[in-house]
Order: structure tokens, then sequence, then C-alpha cells
């Protein structure tokens, strides 16, 4: 680890122009981190470029760092940074359209397959926000407020409000030094977790009057047709797989969302700690133990039956169980 410190200071000192990237389809981990990077190298006097392929979702608009965020990747850069993602192609880019190699990897995700020159892989992290946090101090970084507020959000949404079972004694005192800091705690969660708009609570009601389970499993489905007719602008599920997992009964929860060009996004949560991550890279994606997705290429019907199908076949094994 000291060398990889050692490593990416050297390689931070070197450069004048950075670009910082994080996944597609971002959630609060990724816009926070990001903007968490970008703010903090900006201080130490470098010319630093934020880029996510899908923007910023308007709920995170509010976050210092997210108004300079672009969605075009520059052509060339002295270093290129990637936060949250378990996978080059997570940014959005393959490695042919970045300008550069991924020079520093921040990541939590156990399926990261360490893209990077320098990979700052952290599986127990509750958030990469929590990566980012730990090596602020060795890396030279001061957390200001405005950091602040970005690495909470990424701590709240992905823990889901302090609420996954992964959360530790560390991460609410992290919490609360970034609350000492200046975070905006009430605002965040409101802003990040709580607050709808009017269209994402009809397209709720799309995939809610389309729920169904059977054997342990329980599942959603939103169509295009249903971001269409309501005037849903993301092509996410708008969050409605954290609904469903709320519902008692079901040992795994997933959501089906049909995409263009004959692809469906699928999220996993599961209970009881069985591990979709595994049955997740199987698709093509990845994840955690608890909460995984990929995009699977198919008609919405026939990526259904396969997965319900292949997800069925893990309810009853050992070995996705967390049993050696
Ligand atoms: P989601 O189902 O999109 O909320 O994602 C749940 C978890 O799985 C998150 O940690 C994501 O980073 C990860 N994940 C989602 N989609 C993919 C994908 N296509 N490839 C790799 N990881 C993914
Ligand atoms: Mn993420
Ligand atoms: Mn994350």
């Amino acid at each position: 680890m000291r060398d990889e410190i050692d490593q990416a200071q050297a390689l931070l000192e070197r450069a004048d122009t950075i670009v910082v990237i994080g996944h597609e389809r971002p959630d609060g981990d990724a816009v926070g981190s990001l903007n968490a990077v970008a703010i903090g190298l900006e201080n130490t006097g470098k010319q630093v470029t934020s880029v996510l392929a899908d923007g910023v979702p308007r709920r995170f608009l509010f976050l210092p760092g997210a108004e300079r965020v672009q969605q075009t990747i520059p052509t060339e850069c002295d270093l290129l940074i990637a936060v949250d993602c378990s996978a080059i192609e997570r940014t959005g880019y393959d490695l042919e359209s970045l300008p550069r190699g991924i020079d520093l990897n921040f990541d939590h995700h156990p399926t990261n397959n360490h893209f990077g020159a320098i990979n700052f892989v952290e599986p127990h992290a509750v958030a990469t926000a929590e990566v980012l946090f730990d090596l602020s101090a060795p890396l030279g970084l001061q957390i200001d407020t405005d950091i602040a507020t970005n690495l909470l959000t990424g701590l709240v949404t992905d823990t889901i409000g302090f609420r996954t079972s992964n959360v530790t004694p560390k991460v609410l005192r992290m919490a609360a030094q970034l609350i000492e800091l200046g975070a905006p705690l009430a605002e965040v969660y409101e802003r990040s977790l709580n607050q709808r708009s009017f269209v994402a609570a009809r397209y709720w009601g799309c995939g809610l009057s389309r729920l169904e389970r059977d054997d342990g499993l329980l599942w959603a489905s939103l169509t295009l047709e249903d971001r269409k007719s309501v005037g849903y602008p993301g092509r996410d599920d708008a969050d409605l797989i954290n609904l469903l997992s709320t519902i008692e009964s079901a040992e795994v929860t997933l959501i089906f969302v049909e995409q263009s060009e004959g692809k469906v996004k699928v999220s996993w949560r599961s209970r009881n700690g069985l591990n979709v991550a595994r049955l997740a890279n199987a698709f093509g994606g990845g994840g955690h133990e608890q909460a995984a997705g990929a995009m699977v290429a198919g008609e919405l019907d026939e990526v259904r039956a396969r997965v319900l199908s292949a997800t069925r076949k893990i309810l009853g094994s050992n070995q996705d169980r967390g049993v050696k």
C-alpha cells in the first residue's frame, strides 16, 4: 500500500492536466467521489476535467462540482483517474476511446479487475467515498466542506442511508467527521435519497403494476414504452429496486429495465448472505454480494426468463451463500 501511495503521489506531482471519470448511469457514490477527487486536485493547483458519460442526474446537481461535469472526454491529458468503476467499460468508454490508459483506479467493488496502473480497491469499503476518505491524508488532499459534502453523499447513497449490513462504527465515525467539516447530512439525505420527481413516481407506478413473485424471487420490469408514456428522462429504474427490496418474503429481488438497442439492464438485491455478484458476473456485469447489476443483450421477455431461471438455481446453492 505504501508503495502504491508513493507511486500515486509521484504521478500526481508530475501531472498538470488530469481527467477524472466515474461510471455510466452514475449513482451518488460515482458523482460524489468524482467531484471530491476533482475539487481536491484542483485545490492543489491542477487543471482538472470531470467526466460522466451520462452526465449528472438531476438529484445530484446540488453537489459542489456537479456544474462542471462534462459528458465528452478530452482527447489528451497527463493523468486519467477512474472512481467507482469495477471495469474500464463501466466508464461508458472502451480503452481505445479513452485519452490514455487508466492511471489511478479508486473503487470498492469485489469484482474490480484492477485495470489501473495503480489500483486502490478496497472491497470492504461501503463506498468509493470511504476509500477516498482513507487515502486523502496519505495522498496529501485536504477535505474541505465541498469535498466533505460529496464524500458524505457517496456514503449515504451506497449504504441507502446507513442501512446496509456492511455499515460499521468506522463508517459512522467517518460520517460524523464529514459533518464536522461542514457536510449538511439532512440536506444530503433529503436530496439524494428521499426526494422523487413526479414523473419518477409515475414511472415507479408502471413497474409496480407488473410486480411478480415466486420461489423466493420478486421482480418487476420497466419498458422503453413506460419511459415514453410518463416522460421519464433517464434510462435507469429511478431507484425502484430499493423500494422493491423492502418488500418482505423475497430472498432475491430483481428489476429488468429495457434499454434501446436490444439490451436489458438487470439489478439484483439479495438477503441472507446470498452472493448475487457472482451471478451478475456470469451475465457480464458485477457488483457486491448483496447488490449487483449487469447489462444483458436480448429482448426483455427472453432476458427476464433466462435471468430468473439462473437466479432460481443459486437459491438452493451453498456455494453462493458464502459457505466455503
Ligand atoms: P445497480 O443494480 O445498477 O444499482 O448496481 C448494483 C451494483 O452492481 C453497483 O455496485 C454497481 O456498480 C454494480 N453494477 C451494476 N451494473 C453493472 C455492470 N453492468 N457491470 C458491473 N457492475 C455493475
Ligand atoms: Mn456506483
Ligand atoms: Mn460505489
